[in-house]
């Protein structure tokens, strides 16, 4: 019978809540304690994680028997977690299954075949939500669709992506993942017209369906609309969120009646939203499927590319504003592509980190930067310390410090050779936060922790006094404006006045001519970094640089430093 297979768990109770029936799903579930023979009652199982009282206990207590459904292994979730998660919009559609009389053979199979119903229907929704999955919106779309072309119309779809949903659920867990996920249906199903279909296609990714669209402009509107409307603060139990959504637009000509390309050419109009800065709704065009194919080619390109050794770091020396000597250098990765040539992060690094690869470059990096440290000093020079950029992800991997650690013991470097810069816009929401944690587990281990690109605009200001860092690195877009623009000249003023109180040091990057050195080192900043001491060099070059900077030092006059 299909149900003894079905991939979900299936049970049949007697009045007193005993399994008298099960299928081989639901074995596995209960770890192969819940069996007929055993005398085993559903509530056993159900009682540590519902507390008398509570809806889903008095809908399992009530006498009879009843069918559930829970999908088993696919996710990676504990059964207690998924029984949870499942059952609860389901306890409604489970009452109408208990038997009153399971001795009676027929309403035994009415039973089964209404359990039936029930796997059928969460085969094609998403238990947490109840809105259709991929599969449920297939279905719908590819009716539509027919329908659409017979009346000469238009099916538009969007599809909305939560900006930043991995950062949320990575920074306060699954639970905040899910509250938020859960939000956003309900505000959908406010914001949407009855006869537009809402579904849920993927962890953070909706999909609306307006059936009678007339062109794209009407479209594109109502996407904004809606999209503002969605970015309202939600309250979740570990705090406020802002959520961004993301959209892709596309639409079907009548005649057009592929559900599945539709679907796809939205997700491209997605992706080119995503692939540009500020993109917040894209639009499919063919111009938007090519930058998609060549983004593809990029996937592909990157995973070769890491497994064939294609990284490499190019290194900037960081000067001392005071007496110009060599503070360290920040290691920079860059790619040397077999067509392309040597391609800066701009050109890769956003496409690794949606491809999860970021993590896997930053540890690529920490080799080549503390090779690359030994090499120098072997060659005899005094080179104090070592930058290494950590991505959001890698701050909050507790391994990647276990890792640094590593490597640098195993070098016989000590970790206050090693400066770890972490971006502002990793945003440390609390002190739960992985980040937090491990930017102090770093401080404490004797590594120097600098937040980067700071000063544009993430950071709260009492972040930087709570957290263990060593040092502020003015972000260069408010060093270049400096000199001619009040607003950034005040702001960097105030980061280094803020530094100076807080017992940190500070650094400004992006110097490109003297007069910046000079007005940075009247404000007492510490440190600079730019093109005016030098680019970014690969390793023979900063060698190079090293031998010539050794030279001017001895000779008293500081390399570069007043011009
Ligand atoms: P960042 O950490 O702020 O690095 C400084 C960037 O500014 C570098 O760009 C550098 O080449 C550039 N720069 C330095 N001096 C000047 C200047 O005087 N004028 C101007 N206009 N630019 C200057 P790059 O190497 O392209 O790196 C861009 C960003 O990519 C870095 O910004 C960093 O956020 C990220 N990145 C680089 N290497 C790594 C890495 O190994 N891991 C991670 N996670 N991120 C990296
Ligand atoms: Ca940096
Ligand atoms: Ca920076």
């Amino acid at each position: 019978m299909a149900l003894e297979e079905a991939p979900n768990a299936v049970a049949l109770l007697d009045a007193k809540g005993g399994v008298l029936w099960a299928n081989r799903a639901f074995y596995t579930l209960s770890d192969g304690v819940c069996r007929p023979d055993t005398d085993f009652h559903l509530t056993d199982l159900l009682v540590p994680i519902a507390e008398p009282g509570q809806p889903l206990w008095a809908a399992l207590a009530k006498p009879g028997g009843c069918a559930f459904d829970v999908e088993t292994h696919a996710h990676n979730m504990s059964a207690s977690r998924l029984l949870k998660l499942t059952l609860g919009p389901l306890v409604e559609a489970i009452r109408p299954a208990y038997l009153r009389d399971m001795s009676d053979q027929r309403q035994r199979e009415e039973a089964l075949k209404r359990a039936e119903g029930l796997l059928e229907h969460t085969a094609v929704h998403d238990p947490l939500t109840g809105l259709p999955n991929r599969r449920g919106l297939l279905r719908q779309l590819g009716d539509l669709m027919r329908r659409a072309e017979d009346e000469h119309r238009r099916i538009g779809v969007c599809l909305i992506d939560i900006d930043q949903f991995r950062m949320l659920n990575e920074s306060r867990g699954h639970e905040a993942g899910d509250e938020l996920l859960i939000e956003f249906s309900e505000r959908l199903r406010r914001l949407s017209d009855p006869d537009q279909v809402l579904a849920r296609i993927g962890g953070d990714l909706f999909a609306v369906v307006s059936p009678e669209m007339t062109d794209v402009g009407v479209l594109d509107v109502r996407a904004r609309r809606m999209r503002s409307a969605l970015a309202r603060e939600v309250a979740l139990a570990s705090g406020r969120w802002s959520p961004n959504a993301r959209m892709g637009l596309a639409i079907a000509e009548p005649g057009e009646t592929d559900p599945a390309t539709l679907l796809m050419h939205a997700e491209v109009a997605l992706a080119d939203a995503k692939g540009t800065p500020d993109g917040d709704v894209g639009l499919f065009s063919q111009a938007a499927g090519q930058r998609f194919a060549d983004r593809s080619r990029l996937a592909e390109e990157l995973c070769r590319g890491i497994d064939e050794g294609q990284f490499a770091a190019h290194f900037q020396p960081q000067i001392r504003l005071e007496d110009g000597r060599l503070a360290g250098f920040e290691a920079l990765v860059r790619w040397h592509h077999p067509e392309r040539g040597i391609l800066e992060p701009c050109y890769f690094l956003e496409a690794a980190e949606q491809l999860g690869l970021e993590s896997t470059i930053d540890a690529l990096m920490i080799d080549l930067a503390l090779d690359a440290l030994l090499e120098m000093r072997d060659a005899g020079h005094d080179v104090p310390r070592i930058s290494i950029n950590f991505s959001a992800r890698s701050m909050r991997d507790p391994e990647r410090v276990d890792l640094l650690a590593f490597a640098v013991e195993k070098r016989g470097l000590q970790p206050s050779d090693v400066v770890v810069e972490v971006l502002e816009s990793t945003m440390i929401v609390d002190a739960t936060d992985p980040a937090a944690s491990n930017i102090d587990r770093l401080a404490r281990s004797g590594f120097r922790v600098e937040l980067d690109d700071f000063g544009t605009g993430y950071a709260a200001l009492s972040n930087v006094a709570r957290l263990n860092i060593h040092a502020l690195k003015i972000d260069r877009s408010l060093v270049q404006l400096m000199l001619g623009h009040q607003v950034s000249a005040v702001v960097v003023s105030a980061i280094i006045a803020l530094a100076k109180q807080i017992g940190i040091s500070v650094i400004a990057e992006g110097i490109e001519d003297v007069a910046e050195v000079r007005e940075l080192s009247r404000l007492g900043c510490d440190l600079g970094q730019g093109y005016w001491f030098s680019r970014p060099l690969p390793l023979n070059l900063a060698l190079t640089y090293l031998a010539r900077h050794q030279r001017s030092s001895e000779s008293g006059r500081p390399h570069r430093l007043a011009g």
